[in-house]
């Protein structure tokens, strides 16, 4: 089933129960606005462990990894859609720009997103995907996991 159809199930859902749910995982519960955009999220931000990188918090995944929460935490006026400075932020990391603005994440996704060149690991060629993370980048480029690993033996 795509996603789209998904989205509508669940918004049929909450228009038919009346009762507000989260915007991204659907869940009721203990829910909160949030800060950029003022839509219903989990109010899950306490459950999160410290450097676990556990990645289940949906208001904090919105605030942190999304175009909507990085315009308004750098305080920026206007729709961060259609913001300069958001894309100017991201000139030299397009991919992020794009994946900030169209992960699962959002609420409402980036309709046009730019065209970016693939980022390739430095060393072996193979395609790094920036946002599933997973790779280093330093003075020599971008190294994907494997080449990172045999570079750093001890970060394995
Ligand atoms: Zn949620
Ligand atoms: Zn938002
Ligand atoms: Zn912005
Ligand atoms: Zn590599």
């Amino acid at each position: 089933m795509s996603r789209k159809l998904k989205n509508l199930k669940k918004a049929a859902r909450q228009m038919a129960d009346g009762q507000p749910r989260c915007g991204l995982c659907g869940k009721t519960g203990k829910l909160t606005r949030t800060e950029c955009c003022g839509q219903w999220i989990c109010d899950d931000e306490g459950e999160y462990v410290l450097f676990s990188y556990d990645t289940n918090s949906c208001s904090r995944n919105h605030r942190r990894y999304t175009l909507c929460g990085y315009h308004h935490n750098e305080g920026h006026s206007g729709d961060w859609q259609t913001c300069a400075k958001c894309r100017a932020d991201f000139e030299h990391e397009l991919e992020m720009y794009v994946y900030y603005g169209t992960n699962e994440y959002n609420f409402e996704k980036l309709k046009n997103p730019p065209k970016f060149k693939p980022t390739c690991c430095s060393k072996c060629g193979r395609r790094i995907n920036l946002g599933e993370g997973g790779y280093s980048s330093g003075s020599e480029g971008y190294l994907c996991a494997a080449c990172t690993c045999a570079k750093y033996p001890e970060l394995a």
